[in-house]
């Protein structure tokens, strides 16, 4: 695919340096690429430097986590400004919030008998990177991994890391209103990720999308990255039916993951897609 608007990088819970990232999409044939980790910023410098070079479009992203009805839920942000004071400072806390959710998530494994945790999955992110955040909770799986606690980065998520499980650590996340409302303010388009993510009910998914709307979301993210076609099917009745802009993406973080950066199924291609509106003037209350 030539746009590719979800992946992540060192920055957060991605394998791949920022610009490694954006050499590998490019080898893959990826012209616009989006470069959307969680929580943070830091991999737009050295992603952007990367695509000039190499004559690629880099749309500033991020993928932000909130809450919404008891679950941790993301979304996604395009073209903002890095330099809005409300953005900064959501990022901020954010750090902050990131840092002292590992810490907990580091205590419950402990007296669980898995002590070592936040060191570990430091010391995980570490060898891949030096990013100033909190470890994310891949590197906490790849450290029970490795410790013998679990059998693989799946099991560690079933058990442990996943929905409702001690690791899914939510209190330090802003709302889904108050996300959208940062997004909104530092200039950015906006759409709500793998809205199939979350194991909701119909009718709460699609409260979910009604409150999302309300709060001045713009898109959601009809393709990630193989997901089941009869999901992206799903959400395609969704978009049509509430009006919405879609977007698509891999979700890469990593060779030898579940995805791969510029691969996704194909949009179904009466949607209209968020990103025919990049280059046009900055979002408006009323699209
Ligand atoms: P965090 O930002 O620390 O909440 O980590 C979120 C990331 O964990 C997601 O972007 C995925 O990369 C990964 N993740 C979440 N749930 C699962 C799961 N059930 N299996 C594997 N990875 C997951
Ligand atoms: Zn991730
Ligand atoms: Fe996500
Ligand atoms: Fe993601």
């Amino acid at each position: 695919m030539e746009i590719d608007l979800h992946c992540h990088s060192t920055a957060s819970d991605g394998a791949l340096a920022p610009a490694v990232l954006v050499a590998r999409a490019y080898e893959k044939g990826v012209r616009v690429l989006a470069l959307t980790d969680h929580d943070t910023l830091e991999g737009l410098d050295e992603a952007r430097t990367a695509a000039q070079a190499l004559n690629m479009q880099l749309v500033n992203g991020v993928e932000l986590s909130c809450t919404w009805g008891g679950a941790t839920i993301h979304v996604l942000g395009y073209g903002f400004d890095v330099q809005a004071p409300a953005l900064v400072q959501a990022i901020a806390a954010l750090h902050e919030g990131r840092w002292l959710r590992a810490e907990e998530i580091s205590r419950k494994l402990a007296l669980k008998g898995m002590p070592g945790a936040l060191e570990g999955a430091r010391a995980i992110q570490a060898a891949l990177g030096d990013s100033g955040n909190a470890p994310a909770r891949p590197h906490f799986a790849d450290f029970l991994v490795g410790a013998g606690y679990v059998k693989d980065r799946a099991e560690a998520f079933r058990k442990w890391l996943g929905a409702g499980k001690l690791g899914d650590v939510k209190q330090h996340w802003p709302t889904l209103e108050e996300t959208v409302g940062t997004l909104r303010a530092a200039g950015a388009w906006v759409s709500l990720a793998h809205p199939s993510h979350y194991d909701f009910t119909r009718s709460k998914r699609r409260r979910l999308i009604g409150d999302y709307i309300q709060a001045g979301g713009h898109a959601i993210e009809v393709v990630n990255g193989y997901q089941p076609a009869d999901q992206v099917g799903s959400l395609a009745i969704l978009a049509r039916e509430f009006g919405l802009l879609v977007t698509a993406g891999s979700d890469f973080h990593g060779p030898g993951g579940w995805s791969e950066i510029g691969e996704y199924r194909p949009l179904p291609d009466d949607l209209p897609p968020l990103w025919s509106r990049f280059k046009l003037d900055p979002p408006t209350a009323n699209v």
